[in-house]
This record gives C-alpha cells, structure tokens and sequence, in this order.
C-alpha cells in the first residue's frame, strides 16, 4: 500500500535529524561504492546510491513508474546525492486505480465538495500517478532539489499547493498551476461542478461496501 499525500503543509520546517540521516547515507554509499563498481562496472555511483537509499527509504516503491520515469528519478536522486549531498526519498510514485480511488473519495467526503477535494487529488482517469509518470518525494530539501534541479530529468514540479508532487514531462516545462483541480476550473476560478454532481459522487462513496 503507498502512502499518499496527506501532508497539507506548504513546506515541512526542516528536522533536526534530517542532516544526520544524509551524512549517514553519504557515508554508506562512499563505503558501498567499491563493491558497486564490482556489481555494476560503470555504474558504481548510481548503484552505491540506489543501495543506501533503500536503507534510509526500506519502505519506498518504484514499482509501477514508467521505465522513463523510473530512469528520471533514479539518475535525479544519485546526482542530488553525489553531486550536493542531498537525499530524495519517494514517499508515492505509481497506485492502481482502486488506490486512487480511494484517495480522492476521501477528500471528497473530508470537502463535501468535487471541486474543493480536486484542489488535492484528482480521480483515477486523471491522476499522473495512475500514469506512472507522478512521483511524491521527500524531504523538503530533497524536493527544493529536485525543483532546482529536475529540468535536466525532465522531472517538474507542477502545483503551487504540492512541494512534494513532480512529474516527468519530457515535452519541456509544463505552466505551474494552483493546485491539481485548477485546470478543469472555470476562467474566473469557479468550479465548472454542479451540486448535483458532488451529491452523485457521495452517494457512491456511501453505498461503497
Ligand atoms: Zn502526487
């Protein structure tokens, strides 16, 4: 089961055990990366990464992602990591439907709103990480990485509301929106949403077993 974004935070004040856990995982691939040029020739850096990261992240999953997404995102985290010392963790990168269902009933039901819960997660049909081309990162200085950084992997941050939300757009730099719901709302920010429609979409999620 993924996680999936429930942080509203507009940025996560940085922890003190932060630079700890990215000195201790710095560390780790220095020491791994001989026996990763053994395991991988030429790719030493890339493999010692990937290997200390999954001891700071046990529990992250690129399953799912697009082969180019996953590409994107795993040559992004090894330079952050070699290159300035910083760590990317992947808290959500693919969910299935059912997922993503899940998700956006839940802020419907938390809103009472179809166009208040789309500000936060978007259904099935429309949502990137049904796609496999979304990714959640963390921490905060990782994902400030990445939004620096992340042109060159074609990975964007995409949502004013969502530091932690990129996607890999290989098409060039997508405009930077409100939120997620704010391309299928009105020219003057109204909800193109009728009551009606709300109303239909909290009786599915009562009658839901
Ligand atoms: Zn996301």
């Amino acid at each position: 089961m993924h996680e999936h974004d429930t942080d509203r935070a507009a940025a996560e004040p940085p922890r003190r055990r932060d630079p700890v856990y990215a000195a201790a995982t710095r560390m780790l691939a220095f020491a791994l990366a001989p026996v990763a040029a053994l395991a991988t020739p030429g790719r030493a850096r890339h493999t010692a990464c990937r290997w200390a990261l999954a001891a700071r992240f046990p529990a992250e999953c690129l399953d799912g992602l697009t082969p180019d997404t996953r590409a994107a995102f795993e040559a992004a985290r090894t330079r952050a990591l070699w290159e300035h010392g910083v760590l990317l963790g992947l808290t959500s990168g693919y969910r299935d439907r059912a997922t993503q269902t899940a998700i956006y009933l839940a802020e419907v039901r938390r809103w009472g709103s179809v166009a208040e819960a789309r500000r936060w997660a978007l259904p099935p049909e429309e949502s990137r990480h049904v796609a496999g081309t979304a990714i959640d990162v963390r921490p905060t200085e990782g994902a400030r990485w990445l939004e620096r950084h992340g042109a060159l992997h074609s990975l964007y941050r995409v949502y004013d509301n969502e530091w932690w939300h990129f996607e890999y757009r290989p098409g060039g730099r997508p405009p930077r929106l409100p939120d997620p719901g704010a391309a299928t709302r009105g020219a003057r920010g109204r909800p193109l949403f009728r009551r009606a429609e709300t109303m239909a979409v909290l009786d599915l999620t009562c009658s839901a077993p």
